[in-house]
């Protein structure tokens, strides 16, 4: 695609990221059909080829409107259309880029603004998501049954104690999962217990910093980056194997670092050595996956891989896989490369999409009858949790309960 990118934005190191992606996209709409977006409104402004138009746009004029902040804003940043494209457009960075310029030509509405405000101050703070969790379980009885069928629920974990191990690996927490994933982590230290290895969790560890990144205050993202890079390398110098994440969300973000910290050499250096150890926890499962857990479980279970798992790190058949060679049925529902609309805080920003998209996620992974739902991230389990009519859970605990609990380690 040709550009005519004004002169002093084509000097900076994003216009030149930006005009190099442009001039990558052949305009042929491939990514369209597997677009969620247009897939419901069918307007080609609200598919990818559209909104690159739009953000080609926007960069050679300078100037944006409420139209163009509209279309953008609506994009889910799932990346189906980058898994699509024959000619490796790298979208979610031109979003990112646009988004930020869009920044100063279109503001957020005033109310969109409060909202940003208040997710910054509350999700990344692990002990005020706990706080909100409570208070919805609290509060929930005195709420109409519409509202109260929202309320995600945590499963609570039963207070496992792993037995002492020389072998170890860190087992990211991240903001939310604490609170909202307890179950899942003591599974996957019930796992990792089961195969000789300790699962620890390191003192200062911060947020991923996607929510920031994705709010517009990469800063505060940065900052979050340095502060886990330093902890990992310590943790990674004293005899950590890995640094693992039951969520693909965090991994994906953690995977980003390097273009987080690209105007920081060091840092930058320091990720790219570093993040060559960090995996989703499936990942590294199945390289020490014992043979003795073949046939152990049974059960039908939908499967859907999140999508900063299958278009992001490019690793959803690892978890069918892990979860078939237990003895599980894993079934596939129909379009699972489209987004459940969870997709961070855009249910909270676009309400409706992300409630038409999760409609028609439920009903796909149900139509299979299956006995559970099985995902890889904690924003998907939350998101689909309080409407499904079956249970959802972490993968990992659906595997953890076919692993006998007193079985000796290997
Ligand atoms: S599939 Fe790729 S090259 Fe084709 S229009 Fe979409 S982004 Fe551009
Ligand atoms: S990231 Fe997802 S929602 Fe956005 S344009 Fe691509 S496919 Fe559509």
């Amino acid at each position: 695609m040709e550009t005519r990118l004004p002169e002093d934005f084509r000097r900076s190191s994003e216009g030149q990221e930006a005009e190099r992606i442009l001039r990558s996209c052949v305009h042929c709409g491939f990514c369209t059909a597997t677009c969620p977006t247009y897939g419901v409104l069918g307007d080609e402004l609200d598919g990818p080829r559209g909104r690159i138009y739009l953000i080609k746009q926007m960069l050679e004029q300078g100037r944006a409107g409420a139209q163009t902040r509209e279309h953008l804003d609506r994009c889910l940043l799932c990346r189906s259309c980058e898994t699509t494209c024959p000619s490796g457009v790298e979208y979610h960075r031109l979003l990112e880029i646009g988004r930020k310029r869009l920044e100063g030509l279109a503001p957020l509405p005033l109310q969109q603004r409060l909202l940003r405000g208040l997710l910054l101050r509350a999700v990344p703070m692990r002990h005020r998501i706990g706080t909100l969790l409570r208070l919805g379980r609290w509060v929930a009885p005195l709420l109409p049954a519409a509202l109260r069928h929202k309320l995600y629920r945590p499963r609570p974990g039963s207070g496992f104690r792993a037995r002492p191990h020389a072998r170890r690996v860190v087992l990211f927490q991240g903001c939310v999962e604490p609170a909202a994933l307890p179950a899942a982590r003591e599974a996957a230290l019930r796992l990792l217990d089961a195969l000789g290895v300790r699962g620890d969790s390191l003192a200062g560890e911060q947020c991923c910093g996607a929510l920031e990144h994705h709010l517009q205050a990469e800063h505060r993202a940065r900052h979050r980056a340095r502060r886990n890079l330093d902890l990992w390398r310590r943790a990674l110098d004293e005899g950590a194997e890995a640094i693992l994440g039951l969520s693909s969300a965090c991994v994906l973000e953690i995977h980003e670092y390097p273009d987080l910290l690209r105007d920081e050499p060091e840092y930058l250096a320091l990720a790219q050595r570093v993040l060559s150890r960090v995996q989703p926890f499936e990942v590294w499962l199945e390289g020490h996956w014992p043979v003795h857990w073949d046939g152990i479980a049974r059960g039908r279970v939908a499967w859907h891989p999140p999508c900063t798992l299958q278009h992001g790190l490019r690793a959803a058949s690892v978890v069918p896989n892990l979860l078939r060679r237990a003895g599980f049925e894993v079934l596939l529902p129909a379009d699972s490369h489209l987004c459940c609309g969870a997709a961070g805080t855009y249910s909270l920003f676009q309400p409706a999409m992300s409630e038409r998209l999760r409609e028609d996620k439920l009903a796909a992974l149900q139509a299979l009858e299956p006995e559970v739902v099985a995902s890889a991230n904690v924003g998907c389990l939350m998101h689909l949790e309080p409407a499904a009519a079956i249970p959802v859970r972490h993968w990992v605990e659906v595997l953890a309960e076919a692993v006998p609990p007193d079985r000796p380690a290997p």
